[in-house]
């Protein structure tokens, strides 16, 4: 090694002669080598005996010395030995000189740590080509030290960045892995380590027969409304916070995913007792009541929750038995199952949990079943619609039908709305298919007006569900269908429940004021069995109330439904509305509808609803009641 020191001298030596130490006990000879090296050009430094020489090189280490063998005190070799023995001059360079008198030891002199030796009397010129030799060596061992140092801080450092890029390297591939595993928003895992962790519990049940997990599949009700109302930033806050409080319902090793949406599942590894995962259901239905402060905002939220275990043992530790065998290998099965069980706890009423059991898979597959059988009966022009005379009960005549959807099953026969209207209208179906009831309703009665067959101007009453009146281009769709039929809008009437103005309370005026300024007709169906609430009868323009057969159906049983009936009569006329009875079936219910100032009546007692050339042959006949 050399020291900063030496390295700087050696530097220097380059440029200007190296720095020499003599030393000698006697001055003759001190005189006479300093004067030859000086006027080499060589800075000479000179001490007569081993002391001096240990404390010269210390102070300040020269390039090379000269060293005498015979000296009194500390001899030569001592010197040396000395010198080599010190760090700091470990590395100088020492050429011995003995007298010719003297016995040169020269074994003991390179033992010593000598690099070379010159005997007296000498010359000069020898003593200073083995000073140049000497340096030389000197000079190409510094240099090659400084290259091998140099070499190894390279290696060091390009070590360190090796290994600094590998980590970063790692710590990347680590982030994406996280990412391509986790929910951006809440950092929860995702669906795809869910399904990876079902995998394992499922490998767990193979090894022990006895592993018993749950999986709780949870929605949101009401989300979608913050979300449309606040604003997403606001919902996306309202899911952290969900999601906290979720979390804090669970133990370390649940594990609390995000499926997307305001949809999360959870996984309860190792479940001892069935019991305990409904607990804790009720526990995050409870966690949830607190209304969420989000900014200024108070969000009220809750959650259903389905429930699916993975065996039977934990099925039969429930206080209510569970038929069927339940087995799963399949991890989409179990969430499927969580699923299924989630919307039946909607459908229970918001805020509760259900567990799967296998009769809703089977509903959920008669579900898909006929949405699918839907499809094929539009596409396969399966459906027919069937036409219900109203009367007007002041003239006894027909002055317009109600279109009722009537379904034609290959293998089935006539189906009733009720079986499949529900099913339509869940799925969605109902738009379509109310689309073409719209179409085709309008359509015949376009084609009676043309052939001027019954009264003009014959009405038609087209029934719309909710899911249609919750179609952004609902009223596009209806001009549309009057422009291609050629229909006067004055002729069409159309039917809806309470339940619409319910669910779309902010829609509904708009779209009332729209079908108004075509002078299409509005009437509220089956009024007295929804909601009823008379404070916003006044508010929407209806034309006509129909009083719902129920009640028009024990009206002669006993007073009660008589004064019903006859509040609605007077409410609609004091309100400016028409009022039609429904399902009116015997002479003496027509007679007491009549007598209450009831405006028209429908029922069987005129006709049951009947295809289109049966209608045509009723209004030929110009029957009179
Ligand atoms: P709604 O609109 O209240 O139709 C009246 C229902 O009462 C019809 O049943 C009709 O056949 C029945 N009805 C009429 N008079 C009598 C009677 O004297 N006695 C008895 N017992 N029943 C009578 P339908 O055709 O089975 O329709 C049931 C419901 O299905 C309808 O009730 C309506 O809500 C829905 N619906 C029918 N067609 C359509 C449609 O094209 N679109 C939509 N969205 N819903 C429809
Ligand atoms: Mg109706
Ligand atoms: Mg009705």
């Amino acid at each position: 090694m050399v020291n900063g020191n030496q390295g700087n001298s050696m530097k220097d030596s380059q440029a200007v002669k190296a720095d020499i130490l003599l030393v000698d006990d006697t001055p003759e000879n001190l005189r006479l080598l300093g004067a030859a090296l000086s006027k080499k050009g060589y800075k000479v430094r000179s001490v007569i005996n081993g002391s001096m020489a240990l404390m010269g090189a210390q102070a300040a280490p020269p390039d090379l010395i000269l060293l005498d063998i015979c000296m009194p005190g500390m001899n030569g070799y001592e010197v040396c030995e000395k010198l080599k023995a010190n760090g700091k001059t470990a590395d100088i360079p020492i050429i011995f000189i003995s007298a010719l008198d003297e016995v040169l030891d020269k074994v003991k002199a390179f033992g010593a740590g000598g690099v070379d030796y010159v005997t007296k009397p000498f010359q000069f010129e020898e003593v200073i080509a083995r000073i140049e030799n000497q340096l030389t060596i000197r000079r190409l061992q510094a240099s090659l030290e400084a290259l091998n140092g140099a070499l190894e801080a390279r290696v060091k450092e390009r070590t360190l960045e090796l290994e600094a890029e590998i980590l970063e390297r790692k710590k990347a591939q680590e982030k994406l892995l996280y990412l391509a595993m986790h929910d951006p928003l809440t950092h929860l895992p995702n669906r795809t380590l869910l399904m990876e962790e079902l995998v394992k519990a499922l490998e767990d049940c193979r090894e022990r027969e006895d592993y018993g997990f749950a999986v709780m599949f949870l929605d949101c009700d009401r989300f979608k409304r913050v979300n449309d109302s606040l604003g997403h930033t606001i919902g996306d806050k309202l899911l952290i916070e969900v999601a906290n409080r979720l979390q804090s319902c669970l133990r370390s090793e649940d594990m609390l995913s995000r499926l997307g949406g305001d949809e999360f599942a959870i996984l309860f590894t190792s479940v001892q007792d069935a019991n305990w995962v409904l607990d804790i259901a009720a526990q995050l239905n409870h966690k949830l009541l607190t209304p969420f402060q989000i900014d200024e905002y108070e969000v009220y939220i809750n959650a259903s929750i389905g429930i699916v275990f993975n065996c039977d043992r934990l099925y039969q530790q429930l206080p209510f038995p569970i038929q069927g065998k339940i087995a799963y290998d399949n991890p989409d099965h179990l969430l499927r199952d969580a699923d299924t069980a989630m919307y039946r706890a909607k459908e229970a009423g918001k805020g509760h949990y259900q567990i799967f059991n296998p009769q809703m898979h089977n509903q959920a597959l008669k579900m898909l079943h006929l949405e699918n059988s839907l499809r094929r009966a539009l596409e396969r022009d399966e459906f027919i619609l069937y036409y219900q005379p109203i009367v007007s009960l002041k003239r006894g005549k027909i002055i317009g039908f109600e279109a009722l959807l009537r379904w034609y099953h290959p293998q089935r026969g006539f189906i009733s709305p009720s079986e499949f209207i529900p099913a339509a209208e869940e799925t969605g179906f109902i738009v379509p298919i109310g689309e073409w009831v719209l179409k085709s309703a309008c359509q015949q009665v376009k084609q009676w007006h043309d052939q001027e067959i019954g009264e003009h101007p014959l009405t038609i009453s087209v029934n719309l569900s909710v899911r249609q009146f919750g179609q952004p281009d609902l009223i596009p769709n209806i001009d549309q269908i009057l422009q291609t039929t050629q229909l006067d809008s004055r002729s069409l009437k159309l039917e809806i429940t309470e339940s619409v103005i319910i669910e779309h309370p902010e829609a509904v005026m708009a779209i009332f004021d729209e079908l108004k300024s075509r002078w299409i007709k509005l009437s509220l169906d089956d009024f007295g069995t929804g909601y009823s609430s008379l404070s916003y009868l006044h508010r929407f323009p209806m034309d006509t109330l129909k009083i719902d057969r129920s009640f028009v159906q024990q009206i002669d049983e006993g007073g009660k439904n008589l004064e019903i009936v006859q509040a609605i009569v007077s409410l609609g006329h004091n309100l400016g509305m028409e009022v039609i009875a429904e399902g009116i079936e015997t002479p003496q219910q027509l007679a007491h509808l009549r007598d209450l100032g009831c405006d028209y009546g429908q029922g069987y007692l005129f006709s049951k609803p009947v295809d289109a050339k049966a209608s045509e042959t009723l209004l030929k006949r110009d029957l009179r009641w």
